[in-house]
């Protein structure tokens, strides 16, 4: 029979895990960052979380994505903020980005996320970047990001915009740059924050 193996340290595991009880303990590691917006992060993208979250996005693993994004609500279920009924949204991907995956990961955890807490999941970002973010630098992603999302529907007055990994931060920025006259109330929420070599964009504002 077919043994199933921990995708990050490769012992044994029950049916349908991915991961050993061990390395699940890493996934969990909650931070905050302070943008426009508040932007809380569940882990850092590192060892277990980084090995599941590469699995989800680049092999389109989406029980992968399902069983992260449940993560994800427990963890936000422990934050403390305002009771609205929001809109769930995400940062878009641009054009080459689904074109290559074949899918929105970030769209993928909206919806699920969305779904466990009854909310309702609105399209409201458009990318118009032709450049993949991953392959620029810190600096050419600012400039490549900016004006580069547009608005495709109405705003609403609370809003979550969720996304897989958070990097450099320039994406979330433009999408939270661009609604700010416009809600009442928003938040980020990412599975990951990267640890960015080099001042991150939310300092330098
Ligand atoms: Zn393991």
């Amino acid at each position: 029979m077919f043994e199933h193996r921990c995708l990050n340290c490769g012992a044994k595991v029950n049916f349908g895990e991915f991961i050993c009880d061990n390395c699940s303990m890493f996934i969990y590691e909650p931070s905050h960052t302070k943008s426009i917006y508040d932007i809380y992060h569940m882990g850092y993208y590192k060892d277990s979380l980084a090995i599941l979250i590469k699995e989800f996005k680049y092999n389109k693993n989406l029980k992968i994505g399902k069983y992260l994004t449940d993560i994800l609500c427990e963890y936000f279920r422990s934050i403390d903020i305002e009771n609205h009924d929001y809109y769930v949204s995400y940062v878009p991907s641009n054009y080459f980005s689904i074109y290559n995956k074949g899918f929105i990961p970030a769209k993928i955890i909206a919806d699920r996320f969305a779904k466990n807490f009854g909310l309702k999941v609105i399209n409201l970002f458009k990318s118009k970047s032709y450049k993949r973010q991953a392959s620029l630098s810190l600096n050419e992603r600012h400039k490549n990001i900016q004006k580069k999302i547009k608005i495709t529907t109405s705003i609403p007055k609370y809003l979550i915009i969720v996304d897989d990994v958070y990097t450099t931060g320039a994406s979330m920025f433009e999408c939270m740059n661009i609604i700010k006259k416009n809600v009442d109330f928003c938040l980020g929420l990412t599975l990951a924050k990267a640890h960015y070599g080099g001042d991150s964009f939310e300092e330098q504002v």
